[in-house]
């Protein structure tokens, strides 16, 4: 990780990049500022190589309406600060160009052919010879005027589907003029971009192009197309290429949690030795033992981070320092950051809501209160180690025996592993930020009230919520606590009530082996070709058959889509891995009683019984304000955070971002 890359006319410091991410910073209010001190920390963090995330080259290239694209001088002069705060810590940046094609949000998209994404609810219009023309003039142009605001590189997006990948593949090229029909006509495109940007900005620049070796969708490039494209590529004038993995119409998860850690890192490696040019991989390396083992595996040069650096802006350096027990790690949840920019808003991350917010959140040192806090869930930990790190003396009292709260049910859910990085990090906080830990002891008002903290942090979490259905008290009958904490026997026909996050969690834990998926396991289940030897990795295959020794049912009193308030970018792989393992889903129930029978329900007027062995309540959570209650009337300063005081369920964002703003301002 640690060893330089040698560009001929200039070389990196290490072998890490930090991928592209679309912040929603790029359009933000002061946004070039707060772009700069957050590439800025990431730099000081130690990173070799940064890349933007994607600016558009013209209108027609827009990510959204009004999106960032850089077409004159006075907007480049506005990218000065991002290159200058860079270029203080010994780190280079490059700027990604990303014309975004049919997968642009906006009337004016344009694609090689007229086809309409099943993403994005506008029809593209069908570009010109001319417009062919113009778009690579306008690729050209942005490269320059990235050089003159001081980048030193760009990188070209020619992955995830977007306009250049949607040149190369038959899937979305429909044309029988010179840019269709043939692939040496489809791949003209990126060619006479990679080519003209070379002209535009001299020898000594850098140019990555994102290369998609492996589509993931039906007709995509095969594998002898990508070690074509890679060699011409290269000729045409790229220094360095990046793997994209998946169109985002793909319905393969490619970067969620439950994708192993490097599952794709080997599609890069049959790359290296094909052509001669630095190649990057990427997807889930969230830490530095990934990294590292990837590199010496020889799957790549480099390795691409995006998500870990919103995690932890200096992983690389505490990974050189030997401090990888003090390394926030990204979880892959999706949550704070791709849903965000799904929802237009700003990315953060769950576990590190200072990513972009650098300009905002700043610890300031100078706490000299005692604090009390109760409970060390997300919340409580969250907000010890941020009010420790501000001086403050702080104690951290949980009933039980280990920090970490409900985590610690959902690290027990397959593809959720990562949750014990969250708790390994914040174990590891609390001693360095020497906060006292008092760990099995449920404490009360009155023992609050006799300690005199100046102030006292709630952070109690939830208790399940009670659905009051006649006959719950039926032996069947367990909480999701019971099953997650493995406290009860579960039957081998079940029926789950309620369809949220922890429904769904509940689910998988019953169907779901408790180790690791390993990556040959993952691309199987999933029908990816593991020695991508068919078109775009999927053409023909289909997932793996799954077999389940129970049979599940989930209800829900709601009508409409089950789970539909789970993640934007992560709810359809839950959904689609629930059903493909036969999970019946069933909406619109009331629930009228459980008995010896089972489950007696009524749905369009019928009533069914269910004869289920056990039946799960995962009927939602409410907030744990007991302590709250007891000492609101008292002198004591208190404050209430994370469910205890909003309990929408599965939500350690809100609750880890409430306790760390909280922890800034007292
Ligand atoms: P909690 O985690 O509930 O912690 C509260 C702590 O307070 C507990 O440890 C408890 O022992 C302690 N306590 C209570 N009263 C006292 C007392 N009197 N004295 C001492 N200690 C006390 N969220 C997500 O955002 N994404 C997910 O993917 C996700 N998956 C989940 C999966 C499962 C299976 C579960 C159960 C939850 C999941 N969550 C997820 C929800 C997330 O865990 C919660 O939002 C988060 O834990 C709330 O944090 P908290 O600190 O407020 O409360
Ligand atoms: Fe990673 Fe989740 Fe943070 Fe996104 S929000 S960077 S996926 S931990």
């Amino acid at each position: 990780m640690f060893a330089p890359l040698d560009l001929g006319f200039t070389s990196l410091k290490n072998r890490v990049l930090m991928g592209s991410m679309h912040t929603g910073l790029e359009e933000a209010k002061n946004g070039y500022y707060r772009l700069a001190a957050y590439f800025e920390e990431r730099a000081a963090g130690g990173v070799g190589l940064i890349v933007t995330g994607g600016i558009a080259p013209n209108r027609e290239g827009w990510v959204k309406p009004f999106g960032a694209r850089l077409t004159n001088k006075r907007t480049a002069d506005k990218h000065k600060v991002i290159a200058e705060a860079v270029h203080k810590h010994d780190a280079k940046i490059c700027m990604q160009i990303l014309h975004t094609g049919r997968y642009g949000y906006h009337p004016f998209n344009v694609a090689p052919s007229a086809i309409r994404s099943p993403i994005t609810p506008f029809k593209p219009r069908a570009m010109s010879e001319k417009k062919i023309q113009s778009t690579i003039n306008d690729f050209a142009r942005c490269a320059g005027l990235a050089k003159y605001a001081g980048y030193d590189g760009v990188e070209i997006m020619g992955s995830e589907g977007y306009l250049i990948n949607q040149f190369i593949v038959k899937h979305t090229n429909h044309r029988t003029d010179e840019w269709g029909g043939s692939y040496e006509n489809r791949i003209k495109f990126p060619l006479e971009i990679v080519k003209s940007v070379r002209k535009e900005v001299g020898e000594n620049f850098i140019i990555i192009y994102r290369l998609s070796m492996l589509d993931l969708i039906p007709d995509g490039s095969s594998w002898e197309e990508v070690v074509q494209l890679a060699n011409e590529i290269k000729v045409a004038g790229a220094t360095i290429i990046n793997t994209g993995i998946g169109w985002h119409e793909a319905r393969i998860p490619t970067i969620a949690t439950m994708v192993p850690r490097g599952a794709f890192s080997w599609v890069t490696k049959k790359l290296m030795g094909e052509v001669r040019i630095p190649l990057i991989t990427t997807n889930r390396i969230n830490m530095p033992e990934v990294a590292e083992r990837i590199l010496s595996d020889n799957h790549a040069d480099m390795v691409s981070m995006a998500r870990p650096f919103l995690a932890d802006a200096a992983i690389v350096n505490k990974a050189k320092e030997g401090r990888e027990d003090e390394i926030n790690t990204c979880i892959g949840c999706n949550q704070a950051c791709l849903d965000h920019v799904f929802a237009n808003k700003v990315s953060s991350c769950l576990v590190n809501p200072r990513a972009c917010f650098e300009t905002e959140l700043l610890s300031k040192g100078s706490g000299t209160k005692r604090i009390g806090v109760i409970g060390a869930g997300p919340a409580g930990l969250a907000f010890s180690i941020t009010a420790a790190e501000r001086g403050h003396t702080v104690s951290l009292f949980d009933a039980s025996s280990e920090i970490g709260g409900q985590f610690n049910m959902a690290k027990n859910i397959p593809g959720k592993e990562e949750f014990h990085e969250t708790i390994r990090y914040y174990s590891r906080q609390l001693e360095i930020q020497n906060v006292k830990v008092i760990l099995g002891k449920k404490v009360s008002a009155n023992e609050l009230l006799d300690q005199k903290f100046d102030k006292v942090v709630l952070a109690t979490g939830v208790t399940p919520r009670d659905p009051g259905i006649t006959g719950q008290d039926n032996p069947k009958v367990l909480s999701y606590i019971d099953v997650l904490r493995g406290n009860k026997e579960v039957g081998k026909k079940v029926a789950i009530l309620g369809a949220g996050g922890i429904g769904f969690d509940v689910a998988e834990y019953l169907l779901g082996h408790q180790e690791e998926q390993s990556i040959q396991e993952f691309l199987r289940s999933w029908g990816i070709d593991p020695n991508n030897s068919v078109r775009g990795g999927v053409a023909g295959l289909g997932r793996a058959d799954a077999s389940a020794d129970r049979e599940i049912t989930m209800f829900q009193r709601s009508g409409g889509k089950m789970g539909g308030r789970l993640g934007k970018t992560t709810g359809w792989i839950h959904r689609s891995n629930l059903k493909f393992r036969g999970v019946n889903m069933i909406s619109n129930v009331s629930y009228n009683k459980i008995d010896d029978e089972g489950l007696h329900y009524t749905r369009n007027k019928s009533i069914h019984i269910y004869s289920a062995d056990t039946i799960v309540l995962c009927t939602g959570q409410e907030s744990n304000k007991s302590l709250f209650n007891e000492l609101k009337n008292s002198n004591q300063s208190l404050h209430l955070i994370g469910g205890a005081d909003i309990s929408e369920e599965l939500d350690a964002k809100k609750a880890i971002e409430q306790a760390t703003r909280l922890a800034l301002s007292i």
